[in-house]
């Protein structure tokens, strides 16, 4: 597969299907992926096959190359969107992730305040208190649920660690209303095993769990590029709306993207 590596700790701003015009920050490897997941549709490729370079930015280094690139929009007036964590792997791995965090906000508040800052993660980092509380300063903590269940959980994104949606919940308390939930919704067979978050069980349950975890919003979304696993598909955009549907009777702002 053709796998997508940041090679900046800056980069883009890209075309975002969920976030506009997103100016990418990568706390990763620059020519290695490092994740504490190990999904099935990473963009990044497998855990195994990205390993070689563990070298994180330094936090100076960070905010240095940020602050250049947000003086340059500034002083252009070209407008982005959002300052968003993303890059090769998991964002919040990076010890200094919660001081990363305030000094984008200073940045963000000096050069570009209308953009947001936001977060992609897979919601591992939230058991730390530091990430928590830095994970609820952020414009958009958008975290990543797959499925209600474990099993499901276990087969799709393979955590590194003994991964618990009952463990999840109870994190995620602080930030109810606040997050903004991301779920991915596939079907396909990876090593004999069969994958697929759409069975009547799994959105059932998933909705349950949406409406309990009570995000500010909901993101669903689906394959969009290669991805390492073969034998993946995509999900249609009817099947997500009808998927949608009782949470945003319920209220919830749900975005879909196909
Ligand atoms: S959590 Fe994100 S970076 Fe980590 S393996 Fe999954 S898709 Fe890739």
């Amino acid at each position: 597969m053709s796998t997508i590596l940041f090679n900046e700790i800056i980069f883009g701003p890209i075309k975002s299907r969920r976030l506009g015009t997103s100016l990418g920050v990568n706390l990763l490897p620059r020519n290695g992926k490092w994740c504490n997941f190990d999904c099935l549709y990473c963009e990044c490729g497998f855990n195994k096959d990205g390993k070689d370079d563990r070298k994180l930015p330094k936090r100076e280094d960070v905010s240095t190359s940020l602050e250049r690139v947000l003086a340059h929009y500034s002083a252009s007036g070209e407008k982005i969107d959002t300052i968003t964590f993303s890059g090769n792997g998991e964002p919040t791995m990076h010890p200094d992730f919660a001081e990363i965090i305030e000094d984008t906000l200073n940045l963000r508040n000096r050069y570009v305040p209308d953009a947001k800052v936001s977060v992609l993660s897979n919601g591992s980092g939230i058991s730390k208190k530091e990430t928590s509380e830095a994970l609820m300063k952020v414009d958009n903590a958008i975290l990543k649920v797959d499925s209600a269940f474990d099993r499901t959980t276990i087969l799709i994104n393979r955590p590194a660690y003994a991964y618990s949606i009952r463990k999840l919940k109870r994190e995620l308390e602080p930030l109810k209303g606040r997050f903004v939930l991301q779920t991915m919704f596939l079907r396909g067979e990876f090593e004999g095993e069969v994958i697929d978050n759409t069975t009547p069980e799994e959105i059932a349950a998933w909705q349950a769990l949406a409406a309990e975890l009570d995000p500010r919003e909901i993101m669903i979304y689906t394959i969009d590029r290669e991805t390492p696993a073969k034998n993946l598909s995509k999900v249609t955009i009817q099947e997500m709306e009808q998927i949608a549907a009782p949470l945003r009777e319920r209220g919830y702002l749900v975005k879909i993207s196909g």
